[in-house]
């Protein structure tokens, strides 16, 4: 394909969960020249399909012709929703890039695990096929899914727009943005949820603008660690389960979440444990 080399613009997509039904999807148009010049956003359902629709909705939405690709922070995000690159390529006419970071054995099992029977969801994975390597230099690989590009197209794109680290500059500020909407409606969004009694109640308009007062509302809330109990990583989606632990990782099956060393990173994406409000329990 032919790469304008200066106005090449890039639109990178990343989400963060937002309570327990759905999740925030950020998109950031950026310029080879790391100039940033256009945003959206978009809600997808956690554990449902609808990535794919969403992702094309922003896309329309943002109504520009100057976007020479597509970055996605993941195929598969919130929590199984599995996107379709190749239709999302073929229907806003701009290639996608789906980029990953660390070496995996696939979802499939979790996927069947987490939803027997669920035919459609398991084809829609089987069809994103095998993610291919690709070197940004001796010292840093990156895994790709790529429709509507070829793959030494897609990894000098990546290799472009990346500045440091191995996140694509897009798809970290997307990321940035994903998080701080979250940190606004989600907290919000769960705090609506967990009243007692399972009463539906919108926090007053005082709250809604307040979310760290909001925040220590929800403390006193949060159920106590237990055996079963798996958390989350916001950044990237892995998920820490107590049942499991991270044997790979000096921490043995069965560690509760408070004993796992601040010095712990995050097997995925490296963050360290100690960060703060990048893991979250996840409700069952
Ligand atoms: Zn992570």
């Amino acid at each position: 394909m032919h790469i304008p080399k200066k106005g090449l613009r890039a639109l990178g997509i990343a989400e963060s969960y937002a309570g327990r039904e759905h999740s925030t999807l950020a998109g950031v148009v950026m310029r080879k020249d790391l100039r940033i010049d256009g945003f959206c956003s978009g809600r997808v359902t956690v554990g449902g399909m609808d990535a794919t629709d969403t992702i094309l909705e922003m896309i329309r939405d943002l109504d520009r012709l100057d976007i020479n690709v597509v970055l996605l922070s993941g195929c598969v995000i919130a929590w199984f929703n599995v996107t379709d690159p190749e239709r999302i390529a073929a229907e806003s006419g701009i290639p996608v890039i789906c980029v990953t970071y660390e070496e995996s054995d696939g979802l499939l099992d979790d996927l069947r695990h987490h939803f027997p029977g669920d035919e459609e969801r398991v084809q829609a994975y089987l069809r994103l096929g095998e993610r291919v390597p690709v070197d940004l230099d001796d010292h840093r690989t990156i895994y790709l899914r790529a429709a509507g590009i070829g793959y030494p197209d897609a990894a000098r794109f990546c290799r472009d727009f990346t500045l440091e680290g191995k996140i694509p500059e897009p798809l970290r500020v997307a990321r940035l943005c994903a998080r701080q909407v979250f940190s606004l409606h989600g907290a919000v969004y769960k705090w609506q949820t967990t009243l007692p009694g399972g009463k539906y109640s919108y926090p007053s308009r005082k709250n809604r603008t307040e979310p760290f007062y909001i925040k220590k509302e929800l403390k006193g809330k949060m159920p106590t660690d237990d055996k079963n109990a798996r958390w989350v990583c916001l950044e990237c989606h892995y998920i820490y389960d107590t049942a499991k632990g991270d044997p790979k990782n000096g921490i043995p099956a069965r560690t509760p979440w408070e004993n796992v060393p601040d010095t712990w990173r995050c097997p995925e994406c490296k963050i360290l444990k100690a960060k703060k409000g990048v893991f979250k329990r996840l409700e069952d």
